[in-house]
């Protein structure tokens, strides 16, 4: 699953292990876990669906094989939401007697006489739900070509939704084999894991249609769609790879078809297993989730429209690399989770960290040019400061309780996971780490795993060996940071100790004294190679290094750390700055960054940094550091110095600015069409009159010819004009809302509309998401916009219009939708409110996304205490030293995190 950005960083919380009653003790279950009673083993399914889209019902009859491996007198597996019309058992004349347990999600059938082991069929007669939200079995609403609205139908199981649409044992380890028929309109085209072997008329309008046997796989993986829709496919290999999209959007599945088709090859070559299945489609969904984009369902991916289509008018270069990037995640499932898949939720990040790993590496391969990697670098701050505060947890943690997995979905476990095997494949070695991974799916296939699997087929092929390092960073929470000291140089040689301590950014480290054995890359600056070693223990570690330059900590930035320098050391570092590589300048201002941000290094020291960065640095780098500035200045919010900052940020963003201007050039780089949105994004955050101006300017070029401006112009056009809208604008932006074509400029047109800096207007915003105008799955999304930068205006907002919005949401994001709301938050009494609502509205099992948003307003409240530094830096702070041209006495701002 590929999660939202914006659920980002859930902190974990442990709890509840034990408290509810388990469905059965089963012997052989890991400790604590509840599981379903290991005495009757599906085989497989054979299962039947009939939808009544109009009255958002079902009927569904199931005949599941079963293997009963020892004597019992009932069966119990999962079921929620559904109602049993017949039960039977062949080889019995018997109804069993049938309960139900809504919280457990289970379903009993008691037999009066005990089963002896032996193979029996299972069938069940039953009828279920069709939901509004993207979890079970679901329908989408969206416009048509003309005007009339038209109902699609979608599933979406992970992690534990395919108990609404059949009775299954829904645990990932009790894989099956599943053969799905369903009976739909004609005219529609229905869609699942396999391709259709059989089609029927049954009359009255309706077909039968029966897709062929799915191979042995996991409940959750399970998908069934169907609609007005259209499909555009190729063959690759033996292997038909398919775009599925509401009808009239095949244009805009063209992207996604080349990628598909682009990576398959790349990825049977990497798993050195062939993909197995004979068809795979990605099938676009119009709408939104708060919680995920997109997800691998074997063979059947499904997507939210934002995250598979490419609409040439609409469409920028960054979402044509989110959507490359958000594919390569989904494909490298299909392999890592759907061929190979953990045994249990505990092991979740072998799915995802592995995938976020891979999405990075398979896009790379074929986009150099985006540079993935320093991209990647930004969403790994995002986890560290997670996992620098209390609540963190493991990348491997206990999950008791399936109904609690979906808390895992966190950034510990998608962008430290992927983080974590990134390092250690850099330690290995490619090569050495693809051996491995090979003999993990060929020795795992269609079975299940934990995660010391994948460790011993590495150690197997490779002469490093990473398990104790893995297991450091795996089974233990927490940032080591690195500290250099160091001594003399003679001889072209510098000695140097290297020491670790855990980077906090509140009292967590105080929980243990946990160390790391950390591989650590440096060089010397100037020097032609790096020296690796590991640093182990809370002693120091010696090392000698070759040349006299400031030496450099995680060269290439490949470990998960942060790195401390003496000062001497550092003022080296500064000074040849616009010499260091692209990746370790951006390793190096984050880390100096999240130092300051908490007061464990000056605000001077970042502030120096960021001063000497050229103009003409790599475009991701400006890209980060404005995200920071914009952070900052939220920040700043209702302070007297909010000016005076903002006159400072607007001339440093001024700098990058004057060289990429307001319009694309011949020739440019990709990435510097991000860098341009950005940029001038940024200064209409921060009220650049000149700016403001232009994007007005060209908002009525835009009004009077919408056809005529670009994608990326448009995009930036509106976002300023939004930002800095006053009441008659954003009625001009409703209205183009209103009429927008597509759900995709829906969606565009919706989310700006709550992008303004004026409150007032802002409200506007949360009072449209009341209306039936709104899409509904839109409307939660339109607070989520208002939120990033009135936090406490949408928090409140939610809140009192809860009833309204709690049944808009899936389950898995309606524990952590206020939260997330609030996180932006820098005021303290904001976490009060977010208990009391957490108190009436929260189940406590579910409160992760609560601990996070609190782990973030803390944090906030910690940075707004750093700002007199950054006061003291703008009024007295040293000259500037810049050699690219930029005029002397301008100095840069530190960022801060939370994007
Ligand atoms: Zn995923």
């Amino acid at each position: 699953m590929k999660t939202q950005q914006l659920a980002v960083a859930a902190l974990l919380v442990v709890a509840l292990t034990g408290a509810l009653p388990a469905p059965c003790a089963d012997a052989a279950a890991a400790t604590d876990r509840i599981v379903l009673p290991s005495s009757v083993i599906p085989e497989h399914y054979d299962v039947e669906v009939t939808p009544d889209a109009a009255h958002l019902n079902f009927r569904g009859r199931a005949r599941i094989a079963i293997d009963v491996t020892r004597q019992t007198q009932s069966i119990v597996l999962n079921a929620a939401d559904l109602s049993f019309d017949r039960v039977a058992l062949s080889g019995s004349t018997e109804a069993p007697k049938i309960t139900t347990d809504a919280e457990q999600q289970t379903a009993t059938f008691a037999f009066g006489a005990p089963l002896a082991p032996g193979s029996y069929v299972l069938s069940i007669d039953y009828r279920g739900k069709i939901y509004q939200q993207a979890s079970g079995f679901f329908a989408l609403d969206y416009v048509g070509d003309g005007t009339a609205t038209k109902r699609a139908l979608f599933t979406q199981f992970e992690n534990s939704d395919a108990r609404r649409f059949l009775p299954c044992w829904d645990e990932p380890a009790r894989k099956a084999t599943f053969t799905l028929s369903a009976t739909v309109a004609a005219s529609e085209t229905a869609v699942s894991n396999m391709p259709i072997a059989k089609t029927e008329n049954v009359g009255a309008g309706l077909k039968r249609v029966e897709f062929a046997p799915t191979p042995k796989m996991s409940s959750y993986l399970l998908f069934f769609g169907a609609g007005d829709f259209e499909r555009v496919h190729r063959m690759i290999g033996n292997v038909d790879v398919g775009v599925i999209v509401k009808h009239g959007d095949a244009q805009r599945g063209s992207f996604a078809l080349d990628t598909a088709a682009q990576l398959l090859p790349y990825y049977n070559d990497y798993f050195g297993t062939p993909y197995p299945l004979p068809k795979l489609d990605l099938i676009a969904a119009p709408g939104s989730s708060q919680f995920f984009g997109a997800m691998e369902n074997w063979g059947a991916i499904f997507y939210f429209e934002q995250d598979l289509l490419i609409d040439t008018r609409l469409s920028t270069e960054r979402d044509r690399q989110n959507v490359a990037v958000v594919i390569a995640h989904e494909m490298a499932h299909q392999w890592f989770g759907d061929l190979v898949t953990m045994a249990w939720w505990d092991d979740l990040w072998l799915n995802e960290g592995f995938a976020t790993w891979m999405e990075n590496k398979a896009v790379d391969h074929f986009h150099p040019q985006w540079k993935l990697w320093l991209q990647a670098q930004g969403d790994v701050q995002e986890a560290m400061n997670t996992d620098a505060a209390n609540g963190t947890h493991p990348i491997i943690t206990p999950i008791s309780d399936v109904l609690q997995a979906s808390s895992a979905f966190d950034s510990i476990t998608y962008q430290k996971g992927g983080a974590v095997i990134r390092m250690l494949e850099a330690y290995v070695g490619e090569d050495q780490f693809r051996a491995g991974v090979r003999r993990y799916m060929h020795d795992h296939a269609y079975g299940n795993t934990v995660t010391d699997d994948l460790w011993s087929e590495i150690d197997a092929v490779s002469p490093k060996k990473i398990r104790d390092i893995a297991h450091d960073f795996s089974l233990h929470a927490g940032v080591p940071l690195i500290a250099m000291q160091r001594g003399q140089c003679e001889r072209g040689e510098q000695r140097l100790k290297l020491t670790q301590s855990r980077f906090a950014i509140d009292d967590s480290a105080k929980a243990g004294t946990q160390v790391w054995r950390v591989p650590v890359a440096v060089q010397a600056l100037g020097a032609a190679t790096s020296t690796q070693v590991i640093v182990s223990g809370s002693g120091a570690t010696p090392m000698t290094l070759t040349g006299c330059g400031p030496a450099l900590l995680n060269v290439g930035q490949t470990g998960y750390f942060r790195s401390r320098y003496a000062p001497e050391v550092f003022a080296g570092l500064v000074e040849r700055f616009s010499q260091i590589a692209a990746p370790d300048q951006l390793g190096l201002l984050n880390d100096t960054e999240a130092l300051a941000s908490v007061g464990q290094a000056p605000m001077a020291q970042f502030l120096s940094l960021a001063a000497k960065l050229p103009a003409n640095a790599d475009p991701l780098i400006w890209t980060s550091l404005a995200h920071s500035l914009v952070s900052l200045d939220k920040r700043y919010a209702g302070r007297a110095n909010r000016p005076a900052f903002r006159a400072y940020a607007r001339t440093l963003v001024q700098r990058p600015l004057a060289l990429v201007g307001w319009d694309a050039r011949a020739g440019e780089a990709d990435n510097v069409e991000n860098l341009r949105a950005t940029l001038l994004a940024t200064m209409g955050r921060l009220s650049d009159t000149a700016v403001v101006a232009e994007a007005r300017r060209r908002f009525q070029e835009f009004i009077a010819a919408p056809a005529r401006v670009g994608a990326a112009q448009r995009h930036i056009v509106l976002g300023v004009v939004a930002a800095n809208a006053d009441g008659a604008t954003w009625d001009k932006l409703h209205a183009l809302a209103r009429g927008a074509t597509t759900e995709l400029e829906k969606q565009e047109f919706y989310r700006l509309l709550g992008t303004a800096a004026d409150p007032q207007i802002a409200q506007r915003a949360l009072d449209l998401s009341l209306t039936q105008e709104v899409p509904v799955t839109l409307r939660p999304l339109i607070l989520d916009s208002v939120a990033n930068n009135h936090p406490e205006l949408a928090t409140n907002f939610a809140i009192a219009h809860w009833d309204v919005f709690d049944p808009m949401l899936e389950s898995d994001s309606r524990p952590q939708y206020v939260p997330q709301l609030a996180s932006g938050s820098g005021d303290l009494s904001m976490i009060t409110r977010l208990n009391a609502f957490a108190a009436g509205h929260i189940p406590s099992s579910a409160r992760s996304g609560l601990e996070k948003a609190i782990a973030h307003i803390r944090y906030n409240v910690q940075i707004g205490t750093r700002l007199a530094e950054i006061d003291r830096w703008i009024g007295t702070g040293a000259r500037s030293q810049d050699t690219d041209g930029a005029p002397a006495g301008i100095r840069t701002m530190p960022g801060a995190s939370g994007r």
